[in-house]
């Protein structure tokens, strides 16, 4: 099926960026710690750093004729189709990239959930079931630009199918549920559009990005850009060696990610800093946790420490400050100070 593949930018060639870059390895060593929102300019290349890590990631097994990519070694999670067609036998799997779905503004609900085949149900008179964006975003990323401006039944059904890993599609005589669990990427410009706080919550980090304001890292930033444009397999190769060594430790954090451990005084640090700051619910610890411990594990140590939460702490409490979520300058200040209090310096 992908016999064109076309060249992406390596994850490693891009200049700066730390914030963005940590929020990705992050949810790639643990996707459930959710999304990530990327706050910020345009034209900072968000969707090309996110392109680029979808390809730095190791392929993924898929149950070979299943439309939903079902992964051959997670039973519990497949679809009925697959539940049907192998009740116990063997299954064949191929490789298969992960997906990168782009969601854009103005989609219709059809094409996100899926719809009634139209063309099997003249042609044939069967009712089929034809999978939308969803379906195609499993077990990868859904990308949205400008999610701040998605229209609200939108983020109602994101919000539902982001916290159930499931898709459900009841319609046109239709019943059809399907696993659709994506790490879910927004970008958006707070100054266009607040985003609905159910919609922050399900984001796990958040970055903020700016366009480069030193001097040689915009030199560097286009410079790359038109190495790569001239000679893009040139380019992709000079930078294998960083990407696959990154793919390594990528993979060797998610080996590592269950067994790494947490003292309970950093447990009881996470939670000071979030009374601190007074988020609401237990969300912000557990994504603290989970980021901190993903972080710990891509650095393969054995336990989490104080520092790694500190490293975390603004991209996962950044959007849930209370007042003003958006205000992502005054929110920084603000955590940085918590966490001088709560961590200590
Ligand atoms: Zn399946």
């Amino acid at each position: 099926m992908q016999s064109v593949t076309r060249a992406v930018f390596p994850f490693s060639a891009i200049v700066g960026q730390d914030e963005m870059k940590l929020a990705l390895i992050c949810t790639a060593v643990d996707p459930t710690i959710g999304g990530v929102l990327v706050l910020g300019d345009r034209g900072t290349g968000k969707s090309t750093a996110i392109r680029a890590l979808a390809a730095l990631l190791p392929p993924m097994q898929a149950v070979i004729g299943c439309r939903y990519a079902c992964d051959p070694a997670d039973r519990d999670a497949w679809c009925a189709e697959c539940q049907e067609r192998h009740p116990g036998g063997t299954i064949k799997a191929r490789s298969v990239p992960v997906p990168v779905v782009d969601l854009p503004l103005g989609v219709t609900e059809d094409r996100v959930v899926g719809a009634l085949d139209l063309e099997k149900a003249l042609s044939q008179g069967i009712k089929a079931f034809e999978p939308g964006l969803l379906a195609r975003a499993n077990r990868g990323f859904l990308y949205i630009d400008e999610v701040n401006l998605l229209e609200d039944h939108l983020v109602d059904l994101l919000i539902d199918v982001a916290a159930s890993g499931e898709n459900l599609v009841e319609r046109e005589g239709l019943s059809v549920r399907h696993p659709a669990r994506f790490v879910l990427i927004g970008s958006g410009n707070p100054e266009e559009g607040e985003l609905r706080p159910q919609l922050l919550d399900r984001f796990g980090l958040s970055v903020e990005i700016r366009t480069p304001t030193e001097l040689h890292e915009r030199v560097d930033v286009i410079k790359r850009r038109d190495e790569f444009e001239r000679d893009k397999s040139a380019f992709v190769a000079k930078w294998k060696k960083a990407d696959v060594a990154l793919r390594k430790r990528i993979v060797a954090g998610r080996e590592r990610v269950e067994t790494t451990s947490i003292p309970d005084s950093v447990l009881e640090s996470a939670a000071k800093l979030c009374m601190q700051l007074g988020t609401d619910g237990l969300r912000a610890e557990l994504t603290l946790m989970r980021a901190a411990r993903a972080l710990a594990s891509f650095e393969l140590a054995e336990t989490v420490d104080v520092s790694h939460l500190r490293r975390i702490s603004t991209l996962a409490l950044r959007h849930r400050l209370r007042r003003d979520p958006l205000d992502e300058s005054g929110s920084a200040v603000r955590i940085e100070r918590a966490v001088q209090e709560a961590l200590g310096a």
